[in-house]
């Protein structure tokens, strides 16, 4: 099979893999061979990249917009979210009685439940050894 070396990963491909989309569809005979200088591979992710690059330009330019949305959305939708929250903590409390329970090393090396950590880092016996 005819191979070409696509121009960006400069691999051998099968020729058909350049071939422009109207070539491909042609029903002539005789079509004009159009081709890409790319492979299918290649072009496809030249898009993907090109479309990651304008969303990222969008959210640079649109900052303002964004978060301003945001809050608006968060302050129609307060009480879904508020309520979405109490499901999760309902559905989840064991996992969260769970986690609450785990121990961690707190930076003056006692081992406290992190639902006391909070409380421990204001406890005499933390301030007295950090
Ligand atoms: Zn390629
Ligand atoms: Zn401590």
């Amino acid at each position: 099979m005819d191979t070409t070396r696509c121009k960006n990963c400069e691999l051998e491909k099968p020729y058909m893999d350049f071939l422009t989309l109207e070539t491909r569809l042609s029903t002539d005979d005789m079509p004009v061979f159009d081709v890409h200088e790319n492979c299918v591979s290649c072009r496809e992710i030249i898009r993907v990249n090109r479309r990651k690059e304008t969303g990222k330009k969008y959210r640079e330019n649109n900052k303002e917009k964004i978060a301003e949305r945001k809050k608006n959305y968060y302050e129609n939708n307060k009480e879904k979210i508020a309520e979405r929250k109490k499901k999760y903590r309902e559905t989840n409390k064991e996992k969260i009685a769970e986690r609450k329970k785990e121990k961690v090393v707190c930076e003056c090396g006692s081992e406290v439940t992190k639902s006391c950590l909070a409380r421990h880092r204001k406890s005499k016996k933390h301030l007295q050894s950090v």
